[in-house]
């Protein structure tokens, strides 16, 4: 880097801080913001002379967002060195040990949200605000008081700064989002930007309905006397604030890596964004010593966790017909190695979302995996574009089989039942795991299976013997009698399986087995009156119930006299129980999987939800239970943890 580029990164560097602390709406990813940022320390490290005063190195933070009141911190607030790997914690430590060689360390997780200071006079909050430059941030008091989360009054009685993260679960940040493109607005890139976007509104009402959650890490000023940070947090934690879902003492620095390393795999457990591991010196005497630079404290550092947010590029968007005909368009991005998986398609979900978010082929974008779902793109970087991009136009044939589509504003259908695409998607649902679990059936051995005029529908495979499976290429002796077997196998099985495999519109998992409960066999025979009643249906449901049967009557029939499904158990045969029909939702993660849990209390009669709602009997939560459980406490729910549940059921 010459003087020239540096100065052009510091600009580049307060835009970006701009758009990300001020605006809510960042123009890049945070690991190309910190890569440049590194290059900016190197720089001055090597020239100090050339330093500039506006360099992002010298500040925290960036300025207050107009329309707010400042206010003044008691004593300042400070941003977090970042180091990356094990090499980056080494040289940390060799460089703390040397300030103090008789120090422990105090690890948490690194919040993902928006910092916030909070001032208790007397025992009652009078202050909340933002970091800002860390000096002065925006006045939000009638903001924070709507959290349910930060204590209105403590027990402590001197004046004291609480400090801490507000964030936004994933699940609320899910909701939040989809309720924005209901309204058409711009959807929140991450729940980052949500949870700093809607902590900053001028108009309180819209923090309150947004379900924020304080998490403390620490204090400004204060009068308390511990030794211990670890000490002086139980001490906050007392007074009524949520404890972090995990902290820990560390000596090591083999500790701090076994800490770091299971943090990280287990971060998409957590209700809550995490971006890494604050590791702080736990002494609270060797802090004071050690102190600050312009920015940062000596005593603490930020391990961060490897990015999943990454910049990529759009090459194609292709469509996918699914087994209902939907057809839903997918982004081919340039691959992109995301925590070690290479990310090559991303979901765009339908074509009003390509519209919304105005996304183009060759437009620069940057596109989040974490965890199990799917890719997707959650910004454009517009700024970027080159006038090479490409618009996409909406299909009006269906690019599997050519027919015209249905054009349904967000819904783009393909009604040709016979659409190969219609029918190899169909087959795979049928031989899911929620359905009949059929293993063998993969996609290739699907459109092998198709395109050889074998298998047309999904009775075609209950015809299927030795002899027709080896006229394919595909097949060997060994193979073939695998999937016959599964085939075999599949008879037998709950009727719910039975009824969900079927692939009734709105007919999932849940309203299968209500339809099993209740009308067992029968439920061919019932009518709208009837389904609406049971618990968890709808009209709509019903309805499509009712159209499904009318046309498909003799597929239905002909696949029961096959698969010879299980009378289903009916819900009064469940022994006398605090759990028979009572509506549950499981929450947190349990010491077995929540799928075995809920099969146990399914048989106990109980009707496991996925929300919670007034007509909840009990949450039973296991640990780091999130926005469910809260949801559950406010509306009075009875909250059972997995222990006392068991306990019930063993009694
Ligand atoms: P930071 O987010 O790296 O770390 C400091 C902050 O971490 C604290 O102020 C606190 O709010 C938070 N924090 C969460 N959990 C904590 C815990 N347990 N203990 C202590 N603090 C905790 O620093 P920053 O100054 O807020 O921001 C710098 C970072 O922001 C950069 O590393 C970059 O990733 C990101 N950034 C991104 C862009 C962009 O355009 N994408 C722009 C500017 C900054």
């Amino acid at each position: 880097m010459n003087l020239q580029e540096y100065k052009k990164a510091v600009e580049n560097l307060n835009l970006y801080s701009h758009h990300y602390y001020v605006l809510d709406d960042p123009m890049t990813t945070d690991e190309v913001y910190d890569k440049l940022y590194h290059e900016v320390v190197d720089y001055e490290e090597e020239n100090p002379n050339d330093l500039l005063k506006n360099s992002p190195t010298q500040r925290v933070g960036d300025s207050v967002r107009e329309g707010f009141t400042k206010a003044s911190h008691l004593s300042r607030m400070w941003s977090l060195e970042d180091i990356f790997d094990s090499s980056g914690l080494e040289k940390w430590l060799t460089k703390t040990y040397k300030l103090d060689e008789n120090i422990s360390f105090y690890c948490e997780p690194k919040f993902d949200g928006a910092s916030l200071n909070l001032v208790y006079e007397n025992g009652t909050l009078i202050q909340g605000i933002t970091r800002g430059d860390g000096t002065m941030g925006e006045l939000i008091t009638q903001n924070v008081k709507t959290i349910k989360s930060i204590p209105l009054s403590i027990k402590h009685k001197q004046r004291i700064e609480i400090r801490g993260e507000v964030v936004i679960f994933k699940e609320e940040f899910q909701r939040i989002n989809e309720t924005r493109l209901q309204n058409d607005e711009v959807v929140f890139a991450n729940p980052r930007n949500a949870a700093a976007g809607s902590l900053r509104q001028l108009d309180s009402k819209i923090t309150a309905s947004r379900n924020l959650v304080f998490l403390p890490y620490g204090l400004g000023e204060n009068t308390l006397e511990y030794e211990l940070l670890s000490e002086a947090m139980t001490y906050i934690y007392d007074l009524g604030f949520r404890k972090p879902p995990a902290s820990a003492k560390c000596n090591t620095f083999q500790d701090i890596e076994k800490i770091y390393k299971e943090m990280n795999r287990d971060r998409e457990s957590y209700s809550m964004m995490l971006d890494g591991m604050v590791i702080k010196v736990n002494e609270i005497s060797s802090q004071i010593d050690m102190g600050y630079t312009v920015k940062i404290p000596r005593f603490s550092v930020a391990y961060k966790f490897p990015a999943v947010e990454k910049i990529t590029t759009v090459k194609d968007i292709v469509l996918q017909v699914g087994r209902t005909g939907a057809v839903t368009p997918v982004a081919i991005v340039e691959p992109t190695n995301i925590d070690g998986v290479v990310v090559e398609r991303a979901t765009l979900h339908n074509f009003d979302e390509i519209d919304r978010k105005d996304i183009r082929i060759n437009d620069k974008v940057i596109i989040l995996r974490s965890g199990d779902v799917i890719p997707k793109i959650i910004k454009v970087l517009s700024h970027e574009r080159n006038g090479e991009e490409i618009e996409v136009k909406r299909p009006s044939q269906c690019p599997v089989c050519e027919s015209e589509l249905l054009d349904e504003g967000v819904l783009l259908k393909c009604q040709n039942l016979s659409c190969e695409a219609r029918v190899v998607n169909s087959i795979m649902y049928f031989a899911s795991k929620p359905c009949l679990n059929i293993d063998g059936l993969g996609i290739k051995i699907v459109e092998a299976l198709f395109t050889s005029g074998l298998v047309k529908n999904v009775i075609d495979l209950f015809d299927l013997n030795l002899e027709k499976l080896l006229s394919l290429d595909s097949f060997k002796e060994k193979k073939s009698q695998n999937l016959l077997n599964s085939l075999a196998n599949a008879k037998g099985c709950d009727y719910w399986r039975f009824i969900n495999s079927l692939g009734i519109e709105h007919i999932g998992e849940v309203a299968s087995k209500t339809l099993s409960d209740s009308f067992g066999f029968a439920f061919v025979d019932a009518d709208k009156e009837k389904i609406v009643v049971c618990d968890g249906m709808g009209e709509e449901m019903a309805e499509s119930v009712l159209e499904f049967v009318r046309v498909n009557t003799d597929t239905i029939q002909k696949l029961q006299t096959i698969l010879e499904p299980l009378e289903p158990i009916k819900k009064q045969e469940a022994k006398e129980n605090p759990f028979k029909v009572k509506t549950v939702v499981l929450t947190g993660s349990m010491s077995e999987s929540r799928g075995l849990i809920k099969e146990t209390l399914e048989k106990l009669g109980a009707k496991v939800s996925g929300s919670v709602s007034k007509k909840t009997d009990f949450l039973i939560y296991g640990e780091d239970a999130g926005s469910k459980h809260e949801k559950a406490l406010d509306l009075g729910v009875s909250c059972l943890s997995e222990e006392e549940m068991r306990e019930m059921i063993n009694d």
